[in-house]
């Protein structure tokens, strides 16, 4: 009998733990992994916490081989009646399931905002994804005589963690949301509050403002604040959370909708899986959620890979995928944790004082926790998460 042929699309989190779940079942099933054209797949976690402050060079961020075949060639897009994929080289490919795992991109600030002004290109003004990013990051820095007064965009685990990392660097940082307290939907506001009492010892806080205006100048850059207050500094990090990114046909900002194995939701029989960052989940009781952490991506690539081998004769049913991966973050000293996902809607309820544990509640029933410092109590609440929502 011939293998099965697999295309998984991109080598992150999830394709790469596709490719290790396809692996152990050589050579049944053979797989080819796409990444982008001249890009060795790397741990995009190591972007700020290495990468951007020069504790490593691009190079030690890359992952290990998944034994897979590698294909360094963008995706343009996928035929997916016929299964085919269209690469940057030209050739097209043709497969028996195809598993998309091509992650997210950064969200960057509105042209309204940016004008004609193109503080992006002059590197003042960066989003903090790619390696790219991480590097002009960390050659921004070291070309500044001294500590440099780096703006932090944002609210959520990536400004808080890159906020944390740069003032432990001896930077000075202020930090800029929208939101008047920080990270309130996804770590309740305990936690929330917690984190901005840490931050506001350190550093500035600029609460409950939207951004009007930038402005580069050659030495500096100004965030023009609703009002016309300017908030100066040496270089300004957009931190505001990620979008799906898909190749053609799914290349809007919508994402690919799965059903709960991870099949393509509009066309569950077409051997077509999406998982990580990508993959926008299709509740009835939670709605439309997308997660973007290391451990759960690799957790949906080897759910796919697992319902691809199923629909193919050579696995057990998986079940319904349930979101209970844990992730941790060290900020200021202290360590975040949470488990599961805090689906729009869940409402969040201090459980436990000192150490302090928030459990986010749908209906009722817990789909995540949140605590400081207490990494071992997050974990023992995984394997409690999203029993009552997973249809099986
Ligand atoms: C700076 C930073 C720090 C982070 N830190 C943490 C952390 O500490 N803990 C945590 O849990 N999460 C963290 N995250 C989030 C985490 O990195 C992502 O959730 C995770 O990488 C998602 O996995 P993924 O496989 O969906 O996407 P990715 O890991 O981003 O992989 C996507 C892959 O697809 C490839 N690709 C995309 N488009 C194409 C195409 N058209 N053709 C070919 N290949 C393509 C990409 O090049 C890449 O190899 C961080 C994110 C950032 C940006």
């Amino acid at each position: 009998m011939s293998p099965v042929r697999v295309g998984i699309l991109g080598a992150g989190a999830a394709g790469a733990a596709a490719a290790k779940t396809l692996q152990a079942v050589s050579p049944e099933v053979q797989a080819d992994v796409f990444a982008r054209t001249g890009e060795q797949p790397f741990n995009r976690t190591l972007v700020n916490k290495g990468v951007a402050i020069g504790l490593l060079s691009p190079e030690q961020t890359a992952l290990p081989e998944t034994g897979a075949a590698l294909v360094s060639d963008t995706v343009r897009g996928i035929d997916p009646r016929a299964r085919q994929v269209h690469i940057a080289s030209g050739e097209s490919r043709t497969y028996d399931g195809i598993i998309i795992a091509t992650g997210s991109r950064p969200h960057t600030l509105g042209e309204d905002v940016l004008g004609r002004n193109d503080a992006l290109a002059t590197g003042k003004l960066t989003t903090l994804h790619s390696l790219t990013d991480a590097t002009g990051i960390r050659d921004q820095l070291a070309a500044l005589p001294g500590s440099a007064r780096v703006l932090i965009l944002g609210a959520g685990v990536l400004a808080a963690e890159t906020s944390s990392l740069l003032s432990a660097a001896g930077h000075d940082v202020a930090l800029i949301s929208r939101s008047t307290l920080p990270g309130t939907s996804v770590f309740g506001e305990h936690i929330a509050k917690k984190l901005l009492d840490l931050h506001q010892a350190r550093g500035a806080t600029y609460l409950g403002r939207t951004i009007q205006a930038v402005r580069t100048h050659p030495d500096h850059i100004s965030i023009v604040l609703d009002g016309g207050d300017r908030v100066e500094g040496d270089l300004a990090i957009i931190a505001h959370g990620t979008l799906p990114a898909a190749p053609s046909p799914w290349n809007g900002p919508e994402g690919i909708p799965v059903d709960d194995r991870l099949r393509l939701r509009q066309a569950p029989d077409q051997r077509i899986y999406a998982a990580g960052g990508v993959a926008i989940h299709e509740h009835p009781d939670l709605g439309a959620y997308r997660i973007d952490h290391w451990d759960d991506a690799a957790a949906q690539g080897a759910h796919a890979a697992n319902t691809l081998l199923y629909d193919h004769g050579l696995g057990d049913d998986p079940g319904a995928y349930r979101p209970v991966s844990t992730f941790t973050s060290s900020i200021h000293g202290h360590i975040l944790a949470g488990a599961g996902h805090p689906t729009p809607g869940s409402t969040a309820r201090l459980i436990s004082d000192d150490p302090t544990v928030v459990l986010h509640e749908h209906a009722g029933a817990p789909v995540a926790a949140t605590g400081l410092d207490t990494v071992a109590l997050i974990h023992q609440w995984a394997p409690r998460l999203h029993h009552q929502h997973t249809q099986n």
